[in-house]
């Protein structure tokens, strides 16, 4: 190690992981400790006091892990291992087989997988190297998982898509609010102290999800509903609202359209109905009206639990219409809002890695949008290529007739975080070339026939998008080991090797700057945002057109971002989970996070502290279903779907529904949960449905 890294100085800068991006300082260790060891300490940063959890206090420890990767690695040959090469020798292997593919099968032989943890310069390089560069309309990432289902709600109901449309500390000042599907306590922990504050009112906090969570056990009202009926419940809440006559008619009217083809569907659902297709009881239901309309400021905020489902888009769009009735988005210190989950989730979807937009969240499919961003680019608006697959259907069709044949993987791990993810194992194992650019060795990266080793987020310079559209740096403590690069050296090698050598550039700040220019006139416009104003400012709210604009910290409170200014009520109706319970398969499977890890535990599996905190995956039971199977507490229990199944070790809790069980998706191997969960796909975000599925459970002798 180079003992002169103890010399630099500390940096000011955000967690690695999740979408709160808890301020942190960097500091090298003292002389005394080793010398490659980074300190972290909480930082006070974006209007919120200094506070990690485990995950952020621990993000260090990776940089000087003995599992990073150091040199990039090359399979010659099938059934060969992966061996250390040069990166002349990698880059020229990836350049030979994507030239390959793209002279026998055209530019969309080859295929691009970003992910929502990537900073907005480099979700924007790998948007641009795709399009001009491969040429290939492959590309989308792995935010399809996430968030793409309030997105969709969001874009339909207000023409517009930030998660949350104000600071996340006005949800400290709401008397009620409505969390949906959401176990912040163990995701993102700091945020729990917007939610658990006091509220002097007769308001509080009212939580849905078919667990006791550690959250929902702090709410005062815990619905516990079914899985996979979310809308039904929604539909209800709305109907109850209507018939007590707590619908704000006066902000209907003046600043929404479409209510009067929501409410003919909304009143089918009476309060017993309702509690028949969900679990919750009636009187659960009129309280959590009752505290939403009761309250000053009111919000209602969807999450995952929500989100991921086939028929995601129609749920969030319900929550929505019940907050537009009641009168809250874009009304002072109420609205609602998504909790996005990945750490970039936000700026990911807006830079062009999403295979139907394009930088500025504009879309791939408006001419005008295409010549603006073809101008930045000095390309022709023609030769960008059109909308590709989403994320699943682009898994899907690897290796087969019409599908791609080379796949590019970056700062995602599909082998653990697909729905139905041993179909895809099999599919990548079906191309003829798969490169992985990552931090480790992940499962995907150990499938692949060249593995490129990237920088980690203290060593390199950025910026990210927090969940609440506040534009943050991160900067670099120290440089990358000698052989490992940052990702937009990476795209800057590859280009090169495939004869565009000024496509992608490797300084941050100027890429940054590029999109900026790129996003102007669009919906996520940074034009006004820069390095310089991030650092004075304390971070910018986009949309931010022009250097003089303050950021927008507040949205929709003048209008929404719709041609009439209004926002839309869209009609929808329940419908049952794609996959429901019957005689073979009796028991419903949910799947989330748990407080240690962090999404495919690429990561936070290797970190010795959080491995050891949660070593393993687990099935979450009920004590009166693990009885009916002879289930102990620690048992070995196997969940069979139709996709597959899985072992994991009993956890016996009268915490969760007696009619479903949980597994942390965060593992590979014999506890992977997404080995069960169903690739069905919404119709308009193209979300899997990973949080219901149809199981049956076996103990394992
Ligand atoms: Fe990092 Fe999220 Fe934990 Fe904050 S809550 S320290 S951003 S993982």
């Amino acid at each position: 190690w180079d003992r002169t890294l103890v010399d630099m100085p500390g940096v000011a800068t955000h967690c690695p992981y999740c979408a709160l991006q808890c301020g942190m300082e960097l500091r090298p260790a003292p002389a005394t400790a080793r010398p490659d060891q980074v300190e972290v300490a909480p930082r006070a940063a974006g209007g919120r006091r200094a506070a990690l959890c485990q995950k952020g206090w621990t993000a260090a420890e990776l940089l000087s892990s003995p599992e990073r990767l150091r040199t990039p690695l090359v399979r010659r040959g099938r059934g060969a291992a992966l061996r250390p090469a040069t990166w002349d020798e990698a880059l020229g292997v990836v350049a030979t087989g994507i030239a390959r593919a793209q002279e026998e099968s055209g530019p969309g032989a080859v295929a691009v997988l970003g992910g929502g943890g990537l900073t907005n310069e480099k979700a924007y390089a790998l948007g641009k190297f795709a399009r001009t560069v491969l040429r290939t309309p492959n590309i989308d990432y792995n935010g399809r998982f996430c968030m793409s289902s309030a997105a969709a709600a969001g874009n339909r109901a207000f023409g517009l898509d930030r998660g949350l449309p104000f600071p996340m500390a006005d949800i400290a000042e709401a008397d009620t609010v409505l969390l949906v599907g959401s176990n912040v306590a163990e995701t993102m922990p700091p945020f729990l102290r917007f939610l658990t504050a006091e509220r002097p009112g007769d308001g509080g906090l009212i939580v849905v999800d078919p667990r006791r969570t550690e959250t929902a056990a702090r709410a005062r009202l815990h619905l516990q509903l079914t899985p996979g009926t979310d809308l039904a419940l929604a539909l209800g809440l709305l109907h109850i609202a209507i018939v007590e006559g707590y619908v704000d008619r006066e902000y209907v009217e003046s600043r929404t359209t479409g209510f009067a083809d929501v409410r003919p569907i909304v009143m089918t659902y009476w309060p017993e109905r309702v509690e028949r297709l969900t679990g919750v009881p009636v009187a659960d239901q009129h309280e959590a009206v009752r505290l939403l309309a009761h309250a000053g400021r009111a919000m209602v905020l969807t999450a995952r639990g929500a989100e991921q489902h086939a028929k995601g888009v129609d749920t969030v769009s319900a929550f929505v219409n019940l907050a537009l009735a009641l009168g809250l988005p874009g009304t002072p210190g109420s609205g609602y809002g998504c909790l996005t989950g990945q750490g970039n989730g936000q700026g990911g979807r807006e830079h062009g890695q999403k295979s139907d937009q394009l930088p500025g969240y504009r879309s791939i499919e408006d001419p005008a949008a295409r010549a603006h961003v073809a101008s930045v680019w000095g390309v022709d608006p023609d030769s960008i290529p059109g909308r590709g697959p989403s994320a699943t259907e682009l898994l899907d069709a690897l290796g087969r007739p019409e599908g791609p044949r080379a796949l590019l993987v970056f700062g995602t791990n599909p082998v653990v975080s697909a729905p139905a993810a041993g179909r895809v194992e099999e599919r990548l194992a079906s191309l003829d070339l798969l490169v992985v650019a990552d931090l480790v060795l992940s499962e995907t990266a150990a499938l692949a026939d060249v593995v490129l080793p990237s920088a980690q987020w203290a060593e390199e310079d950025g910026t990210m998008t927090n969940l609440e559209g506040r534009v943050i740096r991160r900067r670099r403590l120290r440089p990358p080991p000698a052989q490992v690069r940052t990702d937009l050296e990476i795209l800057a090698g590859l280009a090169r090797a495939l004869g565009h050598d000024a496509a992608i550039d490797t300084d941050p700040e100027r890429v940054f700057d590029e999109l900026g220019r790129a996003s102007a006139g669009g919906v996520a416009d940074y034009a006004g945002i820069s390095y310089d104003r991030i650092d004075t400012e304390d971070g910018l709210f986009w949309p931010c057109p022009d250097a003089d604009h303050p950021g927008t910290p507040r949205m929709f409170l003048d209008g929404f971002a719709t041609p009439d200014r209004r926002a839309r009520f869209v009609p929808v109706d329940h419908r049952p989970a794609v996959e429901d319970i019957d005689a073979a398969y009796p028991v419903y499977l949910t799947t989330g996070r748990v407080r240690a890890q962090y999404q495919s535990g690429a990561q936070t599996r290797r970190v010795p502290t959080l491995a050891a905190a949660a070593p393993r995956a687990f099935v979450e039971l009920h004590p009166a279903l693990a009885e009916r199977h002879g289930i102990e507490d620690g048992d070995d229990v196997r969940v069979v779907s139709r996709r597959g199944s899985a072992v994991a070790p009993a956890r016996l809790t009268d915490s969760i529904r007696v009619d479903t069980v949980f597994m942390p998706f965060h593992w590979p191997g014999a506890g992977r949960a997404n080995t069960l969960t169903n690739p069905a796909l919404d119709p308009t975000s193209r979300m899997p449905e990973f949080k219901v599925c149809a199981v049956r459970l076996e103990l394992v002798a």
